[in-house]
This record gives C-alpha cells, sequence and structure tokens, in this order.
C-alpha cells in the first residue's frame, strides 16, 4: 500500500498555535492541564459515498475535511479544529510527500 505521506506544513502548525492561544486555548478542558500538543499530522474526517478508496483523496465523491487535533498529555481529551479557520490567504497548509529537509528548502526559496 502506498503511503500517503500528508502532514501540516510547518509554518501553518505555528500559526495554529498562535492563534489557539490567541484564542484562550492554554490548558486542558477536562483536566487543565498545559500539556496540549498540536499533532503534525492532520485528522482527517471522510464524508460522501463511503467506502471511498482511501488512498484516493483527489476523489470528488468524498469530502475530505481536514482537522487539526489537540491533544491533552495528561487526560487524553482531544480536541479537533477546522482547519479553514486557521487558513491565511491562500498559502498551503499541507505538504504531501515531501521530507522535513525538502519543506525547509522550500520555505528558503520561497519566503513567506
Ligand atoms: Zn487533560
Amino acid at each position: 500500500m502506498d503511503v500517503i505521506d500528508l502532514r501540516w506544513r510547518k509554518t501553518f502548525l505555528v500559526e495554529v498555535k498562535e492563534k489557539l492561544a490567541q484564542l484562550g486555548l492554554m490548558n486542558c478542558a477536562v483536566c487543565e492541564s498545559e500539556h496540549l500538543t498540536v499533532h503534525r499530522f492532520p485528522f482527517l474526517a471522510l464524508m460522501g459515498d463511503l467506502p471511498p478508496n482511501i488512498g484516493n483523496l483527489d476523489d470528488t465523491e468524498v469530502i475530505v475535511e481536514y482537522l487539526v487535533r489537540v491533544e491533552c498529555g495528561i487526560c487524553g481529551y482531544v480536541m479537533l479544529f477546522s482547519a479553514e479557520r486557521f487558513r491565511t490567504g491562500d498559502d498551503e497548509t499541507l505538504v504531501r510527500g515531501m521530507t522535513e529537509q525538502e519543506e525547509d528548502d522550500l520555505e528558503r526559496r520561497y519566503p513567506l
């Protein structure tokens, strides 16, 4: 099986963390711990005619929603946020099939 290798762009993750802090999300809603982690991989919610070919995210019959997953490291409470809310302009929020080194090189060539 092919690996999709899809993750949030590093610059997008920084924006997400800043925005969440601005919104006042500093502690877990359940245990109030400060150990919140924003995952580097998107949480995919699939909607539409299922079962889809999971490997084909470009299938027009399937709506794929990309969610930002924030997890509490103490109690395991998981929060999901719509990535669309954190998007600024037309910047890509995801990188696909790229090593971290390739992504860094890309940022250097096309600084934001
Ligand atoms: Zn917690």
